[in-house]
């Protein structure tokens, strides 16, 4: 899919939003979810999305959905490296097919990085189990400040 387009209100992502399909959730407020990636790239490997908007990528939304995505990604950043103690943190964000994007609904990566830990590749890494996501969750939730 370009980056010109409409919003598929049946993306994977909208269908988590409207419970559709299920998720491990960190944790959300009316505007944002963190959850999951059910295909980590690393351990720990968080998604940030906004509830209120249909942006497909960062250059559509709005500028205060931006604004709280932002905060959010930061502030779940900030309880990933309190709970699993990563060496770095790489934040990623991919606009279009040809940029690396696989779901049209904006969304950022929160991908810990160890040094000693080779970080699998983006779309290449197996599924996870909800089972090993939920711990990890739990402990990402209980750093959130
Ligand atoms: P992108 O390629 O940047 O659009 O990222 C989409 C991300 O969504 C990938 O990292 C996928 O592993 C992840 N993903 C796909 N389906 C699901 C799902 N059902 N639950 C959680 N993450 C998903």
């Amino acid at each position: 899919m370009s980056l010109h387009g409409e919003y598929d209100p049946d993306n994977i992502f909208a269908k988590i939003l409207r419970g559709e399909i299920p998720s491990v959730k960190v944790w959300e407020d009316d505007h944002v979810l963190a959850f999951m990636d059910v295909f980590p790239q690393s351990e720990g490997h968080v998604l940030i999305i906004a509830k209120q908007s249909q942006a497909r990528n960062l250059l559509e939304v709005e500028p205060d959905i931006l604004a709280r995505l932002t905060a959010a990604l930061q502030r779940t950043a900030v309880a990933v490296e309190r709970a699993l103690k990563p060496d770095g943190i790489a934040v990623m964000q991919f606009n279009g097919d040809a940029g690396g994007q696989t779901v049209f609904h904006l969304h950022f990566h929160i991908i810990p990085r160890w040094a000693d830990r080779p970080m699998k590749g983006h779309g290449h890494a197996p599924m996870a189990e909800a089972a090993a996501l939920r711990p990890l969750a739990d402990r990402i939730a209980a750093e959130l400040a």
